[in-house]
């Protein structure tokens, strides 16, 4: 039986992930991590049964310690507990389901103790996939996307040779406000950005879905996942979100991945790759869909796909910084602190203020992020 570690169980991810494992009953669950979530962490615990489970915040992990004396799973707190359920013996896989790149950390300690990855967890390749790659290639551990988009290229790259693709088509809703001109998004409010039009989400991603610096994350986490180059990578708005993305090879064909919306499906491909086991839920009807559209992104309007790809092109520490302030962005955005175009704003001047360096090792990664927060927070 394969065990698995989840990090950051009680979100979209985790809790999806936490589906699939009960659908099949064949995945053993080493451990779970949450920030503060214990109400959710305490039933998972007691329907999983891991030996581990950390939780991000002390107080937390001490009132979840006491809450489950009578179970047999071990509570640790902290980046030190983030670490520990890591790098769990046990475990074959982390699923990385935290939000931000916190997760660098432990991402980076599972793949040097050898340990597959399930990456949803995009802020963290973004910004440290020099050296995640790296570390993946030395110790052989697996690096399997969750982000549909990316399970869709790894899937239509399933026994092909990935020297003859051409492009990567990264298909986009558009968000929730796809349409819009800069005049009507000055007026938007939090719950508007909220309502995502196909998929159901974590908080920051559904306003990155809407501000499309998730598409602007996701091209710079394919260029890592794939070894292409920008130029190979194209965003296309398809509004109903049917085809996944699709690959592009020399001889001009092209290979697309369908489904339904329905992130169990990335998330299953990579616990279970290269199976497929059978999975409950919805199917494509074709004579209903009737048509599958596509446009251009207006990246005029929606500058988070423009702004990630100057960071991806000036490389280094520079998507680190558009990473970062984009976080920050994004919470006094939820905070209602700063309006929806103040984000790009934000991550703009942030990007100008920033001293690029080369090659960022770990530490100057997360002394970027610092100073990005510090410098932001100090403004705004
Ligand atoms: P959610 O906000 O729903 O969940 C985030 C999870 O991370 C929660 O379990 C949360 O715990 C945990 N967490 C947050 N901070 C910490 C911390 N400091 N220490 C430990 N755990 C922490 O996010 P999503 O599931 O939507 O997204 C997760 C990742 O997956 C993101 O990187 C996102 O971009 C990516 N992704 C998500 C998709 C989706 O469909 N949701 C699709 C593709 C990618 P708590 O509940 O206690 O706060
Ligand atoms: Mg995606």
């Amino acid at each position: 039986m394969k065990t698995i570690a989840v990090l950051g169980s009680t979100g979209s991810i985790g809790t999806q992930t936490l589906d699939v494992v009960r659908e099949h009953g064949d995945i053993r669950v080493g451990a779970l991590g949450a920030g503060s979530n214990i109400d959710l962490l305490e039933k998972q615990i007691r329907e999983f049964r891991p030996g581990l489970a950390a939780v991000w915040e002390e107080e937390k992990a001490r009132e979840l310690k006491s809450r489950v004396r009578d179970t047999n799973t071990k509570i640790v707190s902290g980046m030190d507990g983030l670490l520990e359920l890591a790098v769990l013996p046990e475990a074959e896989l982390l699923v990385t389901a935290i939000v931000g790149m916190i997760g660098i950390r432990p991402t980076m300690a599972a793949l040097e103790a050898g340990k597959d990855i399930a990456l949803a967890n995009k802020e963290t390749l973004v910004t440290a996939g020099h050296l995640i790659t790296e570390l993946a290639k030395k110790t052989g551990a697996g690096i399997l996307p969750v982000d549909s988009e990316h399970s869709a290229i790894f899937q239509c790259l399933h026994g092909e040779n990935p020297r003859e693709v051409s492009r990567l088509l990264i298909t986009a809703s558009g968000g929730p406000f796809r349409g819009y001109k800069r005049k009507q998004l000055e007026k938007v409010q939090v719950e508007d950005a909220l309502k995502h039009p196909n998929w159901s989400m974590g908080p920051k991603i559904t306003v990155d879905s809407a501000t499309l610096v998730n598409k602007g994350l996701e091209v710079m986490e394919a260029r890592w996942l794939f070894g292409v180059r920008l130029e190979q990578i194209q965003v296309l708005v398809q509004p109903r979100s049917v085809i996944h993305s699709m690959v592009e090879f020399r001889d001009g064909a092209v290979l697309a991945q369908l489904g339904a919306p329905d992130m169990r499906l990335p998330i299953q491909y990579a616990l279970y790759y290269p199976e497929r086991p059978y999975l409950t839920g919805e199917r494509l009807d074709f004579e209903k869909l009737a048509e599958i559209t596509f446009e251009r992104p207006d990246t005029e309007t929606f500058q988070g796909l423009p702004l990630a790809l100057k960071a991806a092109a000036a490389g280094g520490s520079v998507p680190t910084v558009f990473n970062a302030a984009n976080e920050k962005a994004v919470e006094l955005f939820l905070k209602r602190k700063i309006g929806f175009l103040d984000i790009y704003d934000i991550i703009g001047l942030a990007m100008e203020h920033h001293k690029r360096i080369e090659h960022p090792n770990l530490q100057q990664i997360l002394d970027t992020e610092a100073e990005t927060y510090d410098w932001i927070e100090s403004r705004w």
